[in-house]
């Protein structure tokens, strides 16, 4: 997994409005489950934004691997993301949807077959294959969503609420499932949720948002269960 520092990271949408990300400071480590925890319009989402780079910070910076990637476009960032809604071309079939990655950056067909087998297995949907969006579950669709995100191996991958769809039964099945995929991937997994039972489950550290700011950043045992 990729190591990402955030350094100094600010983002302020309109020059009238408070700043969304106020000098964020934050050095994610190789391989780390962290999470952006914190209530509704504290900053979260912006701050994932910018790491993947769907929007430019006002100021700071954003490492990987020590290089500044701060300039450097959405795709060339190579970052798998996952967003709430999942996000599934509904014409396409589970394999196309989680080949599609592979497709944009021409990989053979042998390739692309055999990587989608696995992507496709790694979230326990072999034999889904030709099934369109619309004929699975909300969970199901989520795992489509998640083979697509890793099939191209990037170093790290991005969730915004990824589960804050789903019901609780599922959202637990799914949780598990998360882990799961963090343990045998060795990617770094940036994870985003308002639910703090979520973060204390999943994360090797919390970061508590409020109001753009970092309210305290530490594991679930150093923030909660202090005496
Ligand atoms: P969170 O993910 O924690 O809910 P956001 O990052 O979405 O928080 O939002 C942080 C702040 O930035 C909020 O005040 C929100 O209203 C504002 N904001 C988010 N996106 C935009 C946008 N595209 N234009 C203007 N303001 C925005
Ligand atoms: P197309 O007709 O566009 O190739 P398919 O749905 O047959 O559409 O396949 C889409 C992609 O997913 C192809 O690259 C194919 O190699 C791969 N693929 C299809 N089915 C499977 C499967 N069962 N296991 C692994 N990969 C598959």
């Amino acid at each position: 997994g990729g190591r990402i520092e955030l350094v100094d990271l600010c983002k302020r949408y309109g020059s009238n409005d408070p700043p969304a990300v106020d000098h964020i400071d934050i050095d994610i480590q190789p391989g780390e489950f962290i999470t952006l925890l914190g209530p509704s319009g504290s900053g979260k989402t912006t701050t994932l934004n910018m790491i993947v780079g769907f929007i430019a910070p006002t100021s700071g910076g954003i490492r990987l691997n020590g290089r500044d990637i701060s300039r450097l476009p959405s795709h060339k960032r190579e970052f798998g993301m996952v967003f709430q809604n999942y996000a599934l071309f509904p014409h396409l079939t589970v394999a196309q949807n989680v080949a599609f990655p592979l497709r944009e950056r021409n990989v053979s067909k042998v390739e692309t077959a055999r990587r989608v087998g696995e992507a496709l297995e790694l979230v326990d949907l072999g034999g889904m294959d030709k099934r369109r969006p619309h004929e699975l579950s909300g969970g199901q669709q989520q795992r489509v969503a998640l083979a697509r995100a890793v099939v191209f191996s990037p170093s790290v991958l991005l969730l915004d609420e990824p589960l804050s769809a789903l019901d609780r039964k599922l959202r637990q099945s799914l949780q598990r499932e998360v882990k799961r995929l963090h343990r045998e991937l060795k990617l770094t997994f940036v994870f985003v949720t308002h639910d703090q039972d979520e973060a204390m489950t999943l994360s090797d550290r919390i970061a508590i948002f409020d109001r753009g700011r970092i309210d305290s950043l530490g594991t679930p045992a150093d923030l909660y269960h202090r005496p």
